[in-house]
């Protein structure tokens, strides 16, 4: 499968069309921004380590019965998807109180909730992705209640997966963010599971192996995204 024209281009992918019109090619960058794309940079070779580390969380996702829109890889950096249309919200799920959390409500990083905490977001960049809740994604009309609906179940759902999948290689999932699309009447999860959208803490020492380090300066990014990759490929 061959990339034929660039549609988009994002902080960290790019989506290129193939011979299919069903089908997209997902590039991933070395790009990094942070905190609105105020802060930017690289991490050497992040895009080939999120390219497999999706791909890996994709696959057992899809084994645990979670409709993605993972094809297949193709290449370090490359990775065929469905098309779908993305819905404009960024959905996060959160199992300890970290990042905008903290800011927001005056918690503790690392304060363990007592239950996961499901939040909608609205996709635009322009707006800092706003915090909002399902009133605002019916008044704005930017999906259905049953597809808010769908999306929280399989939000909660991944979640569960996710939490064991990463428990198993020492790691702790504090949080993620997640990204749906619509593909022929159906909701499926698309865009990317990597450390640029989750934080992961190593179970025992609670060091971080995720974005945060590029964040906050907090050295080793490269060493982190590969310790990931070497944990979740192991
Ligand atoms: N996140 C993301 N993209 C965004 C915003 C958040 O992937 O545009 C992820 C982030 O990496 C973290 C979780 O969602 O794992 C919760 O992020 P938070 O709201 O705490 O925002 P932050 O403090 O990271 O800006």
């Amino acid at each position: 499968m061959k990339k034929i024209d660039k549609i988009y281009e994002g902080k960290a992918k790019i989506l290129y069309t193939t011979e299919d019109p069903d089908l997209l090619i997902q590039h991933f960058k070395d790009d990094a921004t942070a905190f609105n794309a105020q802060k930017k940079g690289t991490i050497q070779e992040k895009g080939i380590m999120n390219n497999r580390i999706s791909a890996k969380i994709f696959e057992y996702l899809g084994t645990q019965g979670i409709s993605t829109h993972f094809v297949k890889m193709l290449s370090d950096r490359d990775m065929l998807i469905k098309k779908v249309t993305i819905v404009p919200i960024e959905v996060i799920v959160r199992n300890r109180a970290a990042g905008s959390m903290c800011r927001m409500l005056g918690v503790t990083e690392g304060f363990q909730l007592a239950s996961p905490v499901l939040e909608f977001c609205y996709k635009n960049d322009g707006l800092g992705d706003p915090v909002i809740n399902e009133y605002h994604i019916q008044a704005l009309n930017l999906a259905t209640d049953a597809e808010v609906k769908g999306i929280s179940r399989m939000a909660l759902a991944i979640n569960g997966h996710l939490k064991k999948f990463f428990l198993k290689l020492n790691i702790e999932l504090i949080d993620f963010k997640l990204e749906f699309g619509r593909y022929h009447g159906d909701i499926i999860l698309a865009d990317e599971i990597s450390p640029d959208t989750c934080r992961l803490w190593e179970v025992g020492t609670g060091n971080k192996l995720d974005k945060d380090r590029f964040r906050r300066d907090l050295g080793n990014i490269e060493e982190a995204y590969q310790e990931v990759l070497r944990r979740v490929t192991s």
